[in-house]
């Protein structure tokens, strides 16, 4: 049987709905509010743009089922490396690398370092004011900023797959935040501000997600025995289709034993974003960022964008897992 164009395209439409639902509604959001903390010689542009930037702020998310390499940059197992506030672990690419080795950065995690890497590229980016370069850069730089704020995104338990909690990650990442954030969360946060030490930034971001994974871990397992267990999943709607997932009633309760902390994590995510932007920005000396109306990609990056919207989902994801 001969599949007609049109059946073809309504069912690669399902097939990007479906694969595009999990987790990515936070990343868009995160990042369409991060536009509205800059300061004025920024916001126009970023303004203009803001729907690639929310568009592709999933970028990284969507290479990781092409590129073997993209998996590490989203995360970091700490616990890899000793105890809190793991002291020995360096700050630098190259000092980690000769203390660790590559194989075992790349196996638990580059998150860290990969943000310092995309900050330099948005740097230069803005110096040779290439705005196709300045957006690209800017959207997936607050992917991974992002990504460091998630607590379970940092420990080596990151789906409960350890202590029988599968299915933790999406849960806080995508149920909570899907639920709530557009109707509860506040993001009244203020202006993005300098920031003058990156690596020292980051790292007090991550150490932060690596303690508030464990009371994420505790506070599950605590509901879930105080939980009817026949309440605690239920078919319920999610983008138009009906499926089993924690129950409303179930994720409200666990968003108010957290006491806000996805809120907030969300609300430093777009902090920090911002204030990347706004780093990079300064560090390249403010450059004017009045550009043509429309920005120009090359066939290069349309061919990028392509790919990853077609082939994302075509394969298993390469590397580690995790609806964010
Ligand atoms: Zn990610």
């Amino acid at each position: 049987m001969k599949l007609s164009k049109i059946t073809l395209t309504v069912l690669l439409l399902i097939a990007f709905q479906y694969a595009s639902a999990w987790g990515f509604y936070t990343h868009r959001a995160i990042n369409y509010q991060a536009v509205f903390l800059l300061p004025p010689g920024m916001m126009t542009f970023y303004k203009q743009h803001i729907e690639f930037l929310s568009e592709h702020a999933v970028d990284p998310d969507k290479r990781r089922y092409i590129v073997t390499g993209e998996g590490p940059r989203h995360f970091i197992d700490l616990d890899q490396y000793g105890d809190y506030p793991f002291e020995d672990l360096p700050q630098s690419w190259n000092g980690a690398v000769k203390k660790y080795g590559e194989d075992h950065l790349q196996s638990h995690g580059i998150v860290p370092w990969w943000i310092q890497i995309m900050h330099q590229r948005l740097t230069k980016a803005f110096h040779e004011k290439n705005f196709a370069a300045i957006l690209k850069l800017s959207a997936e730089l607050g992917h991974y900023v992002a990504d460091a704020h998630v607590p379970l995104h940092a420990h080596s338990n990151y789906n409960g797959q350890q202590t029988g909690q599968q299915g933790i990650h999406a849960f806080w990442e995508s149920r909570v935040p899907e639920l709530l954030a557009g109707k509860e969360f506040d993001y009244f946060i203020g202006k993005a501000v300098y920031i003058s030490k990156p690596a020292t930034f980051v790292r007090e971001r991550i150490l932060e997600s690596f303690l508030a994974a464990d009371t994420v871990l505790q506070t599950e397992k605590q509901l879930s025995r105080e939980f009817p267990p026949d309440q605690k999943y239920a078919y319920e709607e999610r983008n138009g289709s009906v499926i089993r997932q924690y129950a409303s009633s179930f994720t409200i309760a666990f968003n108010q034993r957290l006491q806000g902390m996805v809120e907030r994590r969300m609300r430093q995510s777009i902090f920090g974003i911002a204030s990347f932007w706004y780093t990079a920005w300064l560090n390249a000396g403010q450059p004017s960022l009045q550009s043509p109306s429309e920005v120009t990609f090359s066939p290069a990056d349309l061919k990028d964008f392509e790919e990853l919207n077609l082939l994302w989902k075509s394969g298993a994801s390469k590397g580690r897992s995790c609806e964010n």
